[in-house]
Parts: structure tokens; C-alpha cells; sequence
């Protein structure tokens, strides 16, 4: 309902707004949802605790996200795609095998082309800066999104139909709603007494990127090695992103060796297909775990990307899930809106927990059993791997069906994710 509508609402009922919904958190999944929001005529406010030049002025530093296509798209209906495709590179082909230090991949690999599908390539690689500076400027210059930024929202309280915020500057916010894109340890969630189900991994993501000598083609590399995958994600020119999980013991250590000792580890597990290998950027290190909110709403609240789910970034999937969040919360409130409800009330929020909650968790529970199968040395699972992903690179029907998977073309897709306007 646009923000006129719901003023004019507001003061019959004797409450005011600020704003229509106010959104916590204003990393990648928060900023695109105020402008999912706007496109559906809701204003928001965006709240982050870090100042936006700390977000947005930031060298390269190796750290990329593999987009599914159904996230480009959904990027390019919001009006964000077109400032980053020049600094994108297509995902062409993906490459799953086994592999050992020294010993470079197994011969038997599994093989996604992306000519497979007629919707172009799977998807693709694009840096967290240029990702996160588009999101911001598009928020900038958006009528509909006020941001606040520097500034940490510390308590929220339900009322008969509003929530107010509380800002650590003293200031106060009054919306409809609110949405919790305050990552994995959602105060939100906490405050509206969401509990979580999830466990750490023992292993830590080392994150980085590499220059090579030879060209990579657009081709994803997942190599599963004995103490967790080795993902080898193409960037434009010739770099690769690195997303090496290794045991955190054994990750802290490498964490800690000097630039051209952590390079002697990362050699032999890459093998030689990209000729000489060196770093450029810098070396990020992420302990991992998995986190799922039991709700994905409560009261005049909802939760959308880490907020509500955490997982093993092993399919790359993490933000592509936030944003199918994004993408479903905007419809399913323009929807209730349509229909005249109040978009806070749960008769309108409940479509979204239905919508997303369990195909979130199918793919937290699918992720979480490759790690288990994948990531150890014993010779028995290895050869049944092995044979597995021989038989499935050999049945076309199976490897079309995943391809549609990475690309996230499958499952009850939102418009905004089908690149259609709400
Ligand atoms: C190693 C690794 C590799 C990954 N690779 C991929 C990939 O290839 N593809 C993919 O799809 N996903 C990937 N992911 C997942 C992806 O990084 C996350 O899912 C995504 O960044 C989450 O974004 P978010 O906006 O939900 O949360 P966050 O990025 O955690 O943002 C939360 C924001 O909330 C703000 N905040 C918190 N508390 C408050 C408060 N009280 N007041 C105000 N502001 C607050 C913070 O400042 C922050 O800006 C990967 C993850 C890891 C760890």
C-alpha cells in the first residue's frame, strides 16, 4: 500500500508512521529488499550500524558471490543488474570432482554446460564491492528508501498496529512492520523470541582470490578434498575467487602462515590446470555452521537472508536463498495489500513463513549431507562418490535437472525472480 494510503490509514486508526516498514540491516539482502519494497510502492527505512563509506569505498579484497541466474534477473527488474553485468563473469561450466592434495582432481567428475539449459549460463561471478556499492547507490537514489547509516537499532516493541524502534542515538521509528536482515545473530529474531536450530561445523571457510596463468573459461571448480571443498569460481580476466574449507584447526594455522607459505597449501590442492597461481587481494577466513530460524515470522515481524538462515556456503547458495526471501516477502505484502490487510498482521505474514521456510530448510538439510559425504577420506565413501558422480554425468536427464538447480530455476519461483515486475 503506498505510504500516502497508509498515512491516511494510520491517522484514522490515531497511530503515525515514519514509515511504512522498517527494514534492520543493511547488507546485500537488506538494501535489496527496500528496493523490492519501493517497487511495490511500500517506503521503508534501512538501518545499518556501519557508516555507508565503510561499505561502499572498499578495494578489492577477493571476496565474490556465485548469483544464481534467477538472482540476476530478479537484480535487473530492481535496476541493479545493468551497473555490474561489466564486472560479472558468466558461469559457462561447473566441474564437481573428488581430490587430494598433490594428486589434482579424480577422473571421475560430474559436468554442468550451461548449453544443457536454454536460459543462458547458470549464472554469475560477481565481487561483493561492486555487488554491495550498486545496491547502495540504487538505494540512494530511490524516493521510497530513507538510510540510516552508522546507526545500531537496539530495541523494538510491538504495538496494536505498529512497531517502534529504538535507535542507539535515542531516536525512535514507527512503522508497520518490521523486516530482521541483521545477519546471522538477529537481534531481531532474539528480541521477538525466534529461537534457532543449527550447529557449528568444526571448519572455517579460507577466502581469497588468485591470478593464474592460464584462462579459465567460465568454468566452476568444486573439488571435494578429505577435509572439505575446495570451490574455484572464475572472475573476470584471469582470476579466480577461492573458497577452500578445511578442519578450523587446520584453516586457523594456514590462516596465520605468511602470504607465500599459504600459497605453497593452496598449490597442490588446486592441481596445475591454471598454470602459475598467485594471490591478489586479501585473505578472509569464516568459521562455518548452520543456523535456522524455527520462524520466519512473529509479530508484526519477519526475517529475511541470514537473519533466518545460515548455511554451509558449499553450493554457493547463501545469498541466492536471502534473495528468493526478498523476493517472496515483497509479493506476498503487495499481495496483502491488494487484498486490503494490514501487512503486519499474521494473516498477511503467514503466506511468506509457508512460502520459504521449507525449502529453506531442505536446502540447509541438502547441504549439510554433501559436507557429511563429501568431506572425509575413508576409501569406502570415496569409491561410492566416485561412481555416483560417474552415473549421474552419464544420465542427461540428472544433470539437466541439477543445472536448473544451480541456476535456481526450480521450486515455486517468485515473479521478481521469473524477471517479471510485482
Ligand atoms: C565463505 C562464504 C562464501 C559464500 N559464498 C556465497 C556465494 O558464492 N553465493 C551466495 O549466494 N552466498 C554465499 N555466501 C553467503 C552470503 O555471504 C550471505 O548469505 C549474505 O552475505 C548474507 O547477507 P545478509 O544481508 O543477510 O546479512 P549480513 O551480510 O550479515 O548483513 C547484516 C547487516 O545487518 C547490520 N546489523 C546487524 N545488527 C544490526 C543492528 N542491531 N542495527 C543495525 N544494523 C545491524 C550489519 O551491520 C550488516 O550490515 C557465502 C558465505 C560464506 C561465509
Amino acid at each position: 500500500m503506498p505510504n500516502g494510503q497508509s498515512q491516511r490509514l494510520a491517522h484514522i486508526w490515531g497511530m503515525s508512521f515514519d514509515t511504512d516498514i522498517v527494514i534492520v540491516g543493511g547488507g546485500l539482502n537488506g538494501t535489496a529488499l527496500a528496493l523490492a519494497f519501493a517497487q511495490v510502492g511500500f517506503d521503508s527505512t534501512v538501518v545499518d550500524a556501519l557508516p555507508v563509506d565503510t561499505r561502499k569505498d572498499v578495494a578489492f579484497d577477493g571476496r565474490g558471490y556465485a548469483l544464481a541466474l534467477t538472482s540476476q534477473r530478479m537484480l535487473n527488474v530492481l535496476g541493479v543488474w545493468d551497473g555490474i553485468r561489466g564486472e560479472s563473469e558468466p558461469i559457462l561450466d561447473i566441474k564437481v570432482s573428488d581430490g587430494r592434495p598433490g594428486e589434482g582432481a579424480s577422473p571421475y567428475f560430474l559436468h554442468f554446460d550451461h548449453h544443457e539449459i536454454e536460459e543462458g549460463p547458470m549464472g554469475h561471478m560477481i565481487e561483493d564491492r561492486f555487488l554491495r556499492r550498486a545496491l547502495l547507490d540504487r538505494v540512494a537514489d530511490t524516493d521510497r528508501v530513507t538510510h540510516l547509516s552508522g546507526v545500531k537499532v537496539t530495541a523494538h516493541s510491538v504495538e496494536t498496529g505498529g512497531v517502534t524502534v529504538t535507535l542507539d542515538d535515542g531516536r525512535e521509528l514507527r512503522g508497520r512492520m518490521l523486516v530482521g536482515c541483521d545477519g546471522r545473530q538477529s537481534q531481531v529474531a532474539q528480541r521477538s523470541g525466534i529461537r534457532r536450530t543449527g550447529w557449528q561445523y568444526s571448519q572455517s571457510s579460507l577466502v581469497c582470490a588468485v591470478e593464474h596463468e592460464l584462462p579459465h573459461n567460465g568454468c566452476a571448480h568444486q573439488l571435494f578434498m578429505p577435509s572439505g571443498p575446495l570451490a574455484i569460481l572464475p572472475l573476470p580476466g584471469n582470476r579466480s575467487s577461492i573458497v577452500w574449507t578445511e578442519s578450523s584447526a587446520r584453516a586457523d594455522a594456514i590462516h596465520d602462515l605468511s602470504d607465500a607459505e599459504y600459497l605453497a597449501c593452496l598449490r597442490p590442492c588446486f592441481g596445475e590446470f591454471l598454470g602459475d597461481v598467485q594471490l591478489a587481494g586479501g585473505r578472509f577466513k569464516y568459521p562455518l555452521g548452520l543456523s535456522l530460524a524455527q520462524s520466519f515470522v512473529s509479530d508484526r515481524v519477519a526475517l529475511v537472508g541470514d537473519a533466518a538462515h545460515g548455511i554451509h556456503p558449499l553450493a554457493g547458495q547463501g545469498l541466492n536463498l536471502g534473495l528468493r526471501d526478498v523476493a517472496a516477502l515483497a509479493e506476498v505484502l503487495a499481495d496483502a495489500a491488494r487484498r486490503g490487510q494490514d501487512i503486519g498482521s499474521s494473516n498477511a505474514l503467514q503466506p511468506y513463513e509457508q512460502w520459504r521456510r521449507f525449502d529453506t530448510a531442505a536446502l540447509a538439510v541438502a547441504t549439510d549431507g554433501i559436507n557429511r559425504v563429501f568431506s572425509n577420506d575413508n576409501p569406502l565413501l570415496r569409491a561410492a562418490r566416485d561412481l555416483a558422480l560417474g552415473a549421474v554425468n552419464a544420465a542427461p536427464a540428472a544433470r539437466r535437472s541439477m543445472i536448473r538447480q544451480a541456476a535456481g530455476l526450480t521450486g515455486d519461483l517468485p515473479k521478481l525472480m521469473q524477471g517479471r515486475m510485482i
